[in-house]
């Protein structure tokens, strides 16, 4: 069936009552609708469905089931590989359930919701949910598949602070996840991915906080043995307020690094403190002002500032392809990598980011939320981005280099939210018992595996 049969049936399927907007391939709007942040993807749904509501988000998922077509599920469209769009089927899309409202210690946010709703309107509140570092990446791909970002060492993985959900199942009943609900769903949501139904409403635990301190230390990469090293010894030992990413890449223009190093090769530390300011202002020098960086900074800022002070770094439409694993340590070998990416990284747009893991999401139990890999000590994300498609296939070919290059390192284990589209990594993301666990709540709740997810849970 071409996607203009498919199309007219789902219409016809939806019937007269549905009344969220749809947009089918050839309408006016089309091409906007299937759009993700990553410019190179470039998939044909055959329906874009716009529902505002859990009942038209059911009335689509029976739709969907009835033409016998794909089904695949949009919040921000952030996923690298563009998984929330489906060629030949149905994409709903939630962007327009994004309304957040704070009830003391719990944040409502709708299943479409960005990270910048949420944190806006925690901000309201003086409270924060940790979550990503880029406002404008969805809450729902984030928070079911983990969730890293500026607090999650203080604070946990966004997925770790839900505590209730209301899902849209594969059958297309609207119910409630929770403690004393269904713990089972609750328990796969935390990390399981999209594989369980569609969340129209996350509960989230939110955390005071208004204002972070915010460091950034760069090197040059000739001294970055010196610079990654010092970055690995001191967050070892480092409270666990601080959060922090290391980054090879070229340097853009940052205030207080001499112009000539502007274009080059660098290495940076960007760390927030998010506990008490001026606990934090030791620490934070320890590891921005100390080991010898050519500029460093520590400002105190509002967490909003600090939320969407990297947005413009990665803005939607740039060609993304990326490759990500867990390395059990950062040791001269990591490091040889790491300078040899950095030397041929193959335009201003790419990086290779490494996280230090551990501090409240190293401590969480493994078995008691479906993402598992608690004990890793460090996520490596190489990140391939091009505004040219003709340069594309180098970028491409750099991020596999770089990957390969640090396999003595490296595990076949990585983070969820950020494969590419690897569906026969899905044995590596989840540990054996917790992939049998969540393959027996998939049997219960999507048997015919109407969701697929980034990485899909097999029944
Ligand atoms: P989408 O592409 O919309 O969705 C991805 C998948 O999630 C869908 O296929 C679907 O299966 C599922 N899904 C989404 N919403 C729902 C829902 N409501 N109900 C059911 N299923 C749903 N990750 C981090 O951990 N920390 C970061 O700081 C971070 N920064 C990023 C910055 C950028 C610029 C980008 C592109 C990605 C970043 N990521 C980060 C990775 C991010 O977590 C994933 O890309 C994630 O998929 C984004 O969620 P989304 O809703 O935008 O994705």
């Amino acid at each position: 069936m071409n996607n203009d049969r498919i199309g007219a049936r789902l219409r016809s399927a939806l019937g007269h009552a549905f009344g969220a907007e749809t947009v089918i391939a050839g309408e006016a709007g089309y091409d906007d609708a299937r759009r993700v942040w990553n410019g190179a993807v470039d998939r044909h749904p055959a329906m874009v469905a716009f529902c505002r509501t859990s009942s038209e988000v059911a009335a689509a998922v029976l739709a969907a089931r009835e033409v016998g077509v794909p089904l695949s599920v949009r919040g921000g469209g952030h996923q690298v590989a563009g998984l929330s769009v489906c060629d030949n089927g149905l994409t709903i899309d939630l962007s327009t359930m994004c309304a957040v409202s704070v009830d003391g210690g719990i944040s409502h946010a709708g299943g479409g919701s960005l990270l910048r709703h949420v944190d806006t309107a925690n901000a309201q509140a003086g409270v924060v949910v940790p979550a990503g570092v880029v406002s404008h990446t969805g809450l729902g791909g984030l928070a079911l598949g983990g969730g890293f970002g500026w607090t999650f060492r203080n604070f946990g993985l966004t997925c770790d602070n839900i505590v209730g959900a209301e899902v849209v199942t594969a059958d297309g009943r609207i119910v409630q996840a929770g403690e004393q609900d269904d713990a089972d769903l609750l328990w796969a949501l935390r990390g399981g991915g999209g594989n369980f139904g569609v969340v129209t409403r996350f509960d989230l635990g939110n955390h005071p906080l208004r204002d972070v301190l915010f460091g950034q230390a760069v090197f040059a990469v000739d001294d970055l043995p010196r610079g990654v090293e010092h970055y690995v010894r001191t967050m070892a030992t480092i409270p666990d307020a601080m959060s922090s990413i290391c980054i090879t890449r070229l340097a853009p223009p940052i205030p207080g690094l001499p112009p000539e190093v502007v274009g080059r090769p660098v290495v940076m530390i960007d760390a927030v403190w998010s506990g008490d300011i001026d606990a934090g202002e030791e620490p934070m020098r320890r590891l921005v002002g100390d080991g010898k960086p050519l500029t460093t900074r520590i400002t105190r800022m509002p967490y909003t500032a600090v939320q969407t002070m990297q947005d413009d770094l990665h803005p939607h439409g740039r060609g993304n392809y990326n490759k990500s694993r867990y390395l059990t340590t950062v040791d001269d070998t990591a490091i040889k990598a790491l300078r040899e990416a950095g030397n041929t990284v193959p335009g201003p747009h790419s990086q290779i980011e490494i996280l230090r893991l551990g501090g409240a999401a190293g401590r969480i139990d493994p078995n008691a939320t479906a993402f598992a890999h608690r004990d890793a000590a460090y996520i490596l994300n190489i990140v391939g981005a091009w505004t040219d498609n003709i340069v594309a296939d180098a970028h491409i070919a750099w991020v596999r280099d770089t990957y390969k290059a640090f396999d003595p390192v490296g595990s076949d284990a990585g983070y969820i939210n950020f494969l590419d589209a690897e569906p026969d990594r899905a044995h590596s993301v989840y540990p054996e018992p917790t992939y049998a666990r969540l393959r027996e709540i998939k049997r219960r709740l999507d048997p015919d595996s109407v969701f697929r997810g980034n990485v899909p849970i097999t029944v």
